[in-house]
């Protein structure tokens, strides 16, 4: 079978735009230096500096093309940085190494099963580098490049052909003329392009030294070919991930279920028959491998089955790196009676590195707190941080975070552009954090419908 492929950058990538990214916009990377040491505070990230020195290595190794079929685990409590690590790798990682993100909970769905929406997130993070050698047509123009103009005499420009993309073309060309006219010319070639019009035309070999230069006017550019330029090989390289291309070349869904995200079950043996293809490209150097990164966030919320399809695929040919995490603690697995750290199955605990986070100290919540309020372009007095950093410790970072845009509309409707003490203690008030929800619940606990679905009518005054 003939196999196409598609360049990543242009399909939808549905599983990657969770909701989450907006949460963590503010960081750009995992903050370390040379030495994948940690910075207290850079590139958004602010402390947990062990477990961003323990994401740096992966950081390195993935890079390396070192890890495969590895799973990590990032343990910690709510709010911690568990997700804001995995987009800080996530950045750090560079976008010709695919990195996938997914929640637990999406696994389950009417349109797909759950062994094939896992396995589409496990190929979506596996990047196939294709190489490909594109012999450049003699004498068709495709990129100019003009180092020196020539304008009279004998002086001689450079035309340098790069690439049969059109798109290149035309951008090249916007910059030096308006618009850009396709034609053949030979090596040694001069070529006269017309600065108004951008069309190009052939003028012959002997050109350069003719007294013709003289007739043409100032607004004509004159290009002599090198010889030898034209037919040069050319490596184009593409990324693309092995899912893109399981859609491509699955018959009955087709490649505009790229876009859609619709894709349905792909057969196993349209997968099958893509592996063999990859694998020969890979024997024969057209095709490298580029093991991504699949993160699970709130893995816990897998089953039994998804587990033990994790714990098979971790061990394929092509697996990439399984990131998940939790912040669950001793708690049952799903599917089971039975109750394990995280939620894990042992088997699968037993092969995880993992990694913790810990709660932030005040200084570390004030300074994401800051860091959130510039991303969000939210002006904050300093009490009014002083004020959501105590809520911060004292709530969690999340909530207080959250008052950040609350209370900035509440500033507003007050004529003020900062926020202000007064702005955080109504936004404090207007909204419960989950231990006053949870207060509030218990205290109120009669006029809500219980899990048979009654109200208690005798408490009910
Ligand atoms: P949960 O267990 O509830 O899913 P989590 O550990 O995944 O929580 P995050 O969602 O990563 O926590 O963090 C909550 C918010 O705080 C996010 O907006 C995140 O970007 C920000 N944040 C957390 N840790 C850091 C950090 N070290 N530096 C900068 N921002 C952080």
């Amino acid at each position: 079978m003939s196999i196409q492929t598609s360049d990543p950058n242009e399909g939808s990538d549905s599983l990657k735009s969770l909701s989450l990214i907006a949460a963590h916009s503010h960081i750009t990377g995992l903050g370390l230096d040379e030495n994948l040491q940690a910075k207290e505070s850079s590139q958004g990230m602010v402390g947990q500096v062990q477990a961003r020195r323990a994401a740096g290595v992966i950081l390195k190794m993935v890079q390396n093309g070192t890890i495969a079929g590895r799973a990590v685990l990032v343990a910690g409590p709510p709010s911690t940085g568990k997700t804001a690590l995995a987009m800080g790798l996530s950045q750090s990682l560079g976008k010709d190494v695919p990195f996938t993100a997914i929640a637990g909970s999406e696994i389950f769905s009417l349109e797909l099963s759950k062994t094939e929406a896992l396995t589409q997130a496990f190929r979506r993070s596996i990047g196939v580098k294709i190489k490909e050698e594109t012999e450049l047509i003699e004498g068709e123009v495709v990129e100019i490049q003009i180092d020196r103009s020539i304008t009279g005499g004998h002086k001689q420009g450079k035309l340098t052909i790069k690439t049969t993309d059109m798109e290149t073309i035309y951008e090249l060309g916007n910059k030096m003329i308006d618009g850009l006219t396709k034609e053949k010319v030979l090596a040694g070639d001069v070529i006269s392009i017309d600065k108004a019009s951008g069309k190009i035309t052939k003028l012959g070999r002997s050109f350069a030294r003719s007294r013709d230069y003289d007739a043409m006017g100032a607004d004509t550019r004159f290009v002599q070919c090198p010889e030898g330029e034209l037919q040069k090989r050319k490596t184009a390289v593409h990324t693309v991930s092995l899912h893109e291309i399981d859609v491509i070349n699955s018959r009955t869904q087709g490649f505009l279920a790229l876009f859609t995200g619709d894709t349905g079950e792909i057969r196993s043996e349209v997968r099958d028959q893509i592996n063999t293809k990859v694998a020969e490209w890979k024997e024969e150097g057209k095709a490298e491998i580029v093991p991504g990164v699949l993160f699970i966030d709130e893995v816990h919320m897998l089953d039994i089955e998804c587990f033990s399809f994790i714990n098979r695929a971790l061990e394929d040919e092509f697996a990439p790196i399984i990131m998940m995490a939790t912040n669950r603690g001793i708690s049952k697995t799903r599917g089971t009676n039975y109750k394990s750290p995280h939620g894990l199955p042992l088997d699968l605990l037993d092969r995880s590195i993992i990694i913790t986070t810990t709660n932030y100290n005040e200084a570390e919540i004030k300074t994401i707190l800051n860091i959130r309020a510039q991303e969000e372009e939210v002006e904050l007095t300093n009490d009014a941080l002083d004020l959501l950093t105590k809520i911060g410790t004292e709530t969690s970072l999340r909530y207080s975070s959250n008052l950040i845009s609350v209370a900035q509309q509440i500033a507003f409707k007050r004529k003020n552009n900062a926020v202000d003490v007064a702005d955080v203690k109504r936004a404090y008030t207007l909204f419960l954090d989950s231990a006053r929800s949870v207060k509030y619940v218990q205290d109120n606990n009669s006029q809500y419908i219980d899990d048979q679905g009654y109200v208690d009518i005798s408490a009910q005054g």
